[in-house]
């Protein structure tokens, strides 16, 4: 059995998957009724009404565990701006696939199912393949974490490849991301005369001003790059003609390996002062595997040869399924690959290079091939 990872993109984009609401139970349906014919074991774990999350399985054998290839079935919502192209259609114009999840990451979907499928027939007494297809990955992993929470359902991995847009680059990890948010008070006191109020909007500015600019990493050389801050958003006051006694913003922080949530922390108390108090919202750390592990070389090494194309080891800015399934299965290598290019993902007009996922499917079909020892 052949699967046209072509053809199979076209077929996933046809499903509308925006999250919200998701409604990915008819999409992950298609990809389990193909893998199930290709004799795959599948199992449909839905964390809603509507929104399925799939594990496929195949082959398995005592000594070493099986490759995991992971993807999601949710896309974004369209945006406000209108697109050119019918966004559920599919079309191919110019070498590339048209529409909403075909970059991120239905053709990424698309080349890990039509490489298992080619594969399938050869796999048994092999260590073999899980295919963990989740929903709800674009607001916060949500599938991903709903499958780490229930026992004994992701089974064992020996190394991850998460097909997210890259270009088909292979990235060793992705950053950790660090949700802060600041509130600076002060006191209220009518408009016409600030000298009987304390302003809590000065205060926060103040502070906002010194983050420009900060650099976390103060002079380190941290692996995986650099870490990035953003205020993301700020709200203060009540109305036009009072003095604020509350100003409030969130800071994104997107963290590499080495540099600590606490360490951040401490950073940012100390610009603060007294002015503003910093809490944390959330965090979720960096997921990197060295260069040199031999299956990340490997990998790079398949890569080079099919693309034509040799990377330096990076990471991904954006976090991952990977955020949740590294940490469940014991921290095995991890790739972040696939054919979606990064700076499509989540715009208008998205579309996917036809090239990109032919080189993916070959690439996912070498990895898989030498992870079995077919
Ligand atoms: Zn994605």
């Amino acid at each position: 059995m052949m699967i046209d990872p072509i053809e199979l993109t076209r077929e996933l984009i046809r499903f509308n998957t925006i999250n919200p609401p998701g409604n990915e139970t008819p999409c992950a349906e298609h990809i389990g009724g193909i893998l199930e014919r290709a004799g795959f074991s599948i199992a449909y774990h839905p964390m809603e009404d509507g929104r399925a999350n799939l594990i496929a399985r195949i082959g398995g054998v005592a000594g070493k565990k099986p490759l995991c290839m992971s993807g999601h079935t949710d896309v974004v919502p369209l945006g406000a701006a209108p697109w050119s192209v019918a966004p559920f259609a599919a079309d191919i114009a110019d070498g590339k696939i048209f529409g909403r999840g075909s970059t991120d990451m239905k053709g990424g979907v698309a080349a890990i199912v039509a490489a298992a499928v080619e594969l399938a027939p050869r796999l048994e007494g092999t260590p073999g393949l899980v295919l963990v297809i989740t929903a709800g990955e674009e607001r916060g992993c949500q599938g991903a974490n709903f499958l780490v929470q229930q026992p004994g359902v992701l089974g064992e991995a020996g190394a991850l490849l998460v097909a997210e847009p890259t270009s088909n680059r292979p990235l060793n990890g992705h950053k950790g991301v660090l949700w802060i948010e600041g509130r600076a008070t002060g006191v209220t006191a009518h408009g016409s005369t600030p000298e009987h109020g304390v302003n809590a909007v000065y205060k926060a500015a103040r502070v906002i001003g010194r983050l420009e600019g900060l650099k976390l990493e103060d002079g380190r050389v941290l692996k995986g790059g650099l870490p990035t801050l953003n205020v993301g958003w700020f709200h203060g006051g009540m109305n036009i003609n009072s003095i604020p006694d509350e100003a409030k913003f969130g800071l994104d922080i997107r963290m590499v390996p080495g540099l600590t949530d606490t360490e951040v922390l401490a950073q940012l108390a100390e610009i603060g002062g007294k002015d503003v108090a910093f809490t944390r919202q959330g965090y979720s750390e960096p997921v990197f595997t060295e260069p040199s592990d031999p299956w990340i070389a490997s990998v790079h090494e398949v890569m080079a040869e099919i693309t034509g194309e040799r990377h330096a080891p990076g990471i991904a800015t954006y976090f991952t399924d990977a955020a949740a399934l590294t940490k469940a299965y014991g921290n095995p290598p991890t790739i972040i690959l696939g054919p979606g290019e990064a700076e499509m993902a989540h715009q208008t007009d998205e579309f996917c290079y036809i090239r990109r996922i032919e080189e993916a499917t070959a690439g996912f079909t070498e990895i898989a091939k030498r992870w079995c020892g077919v």
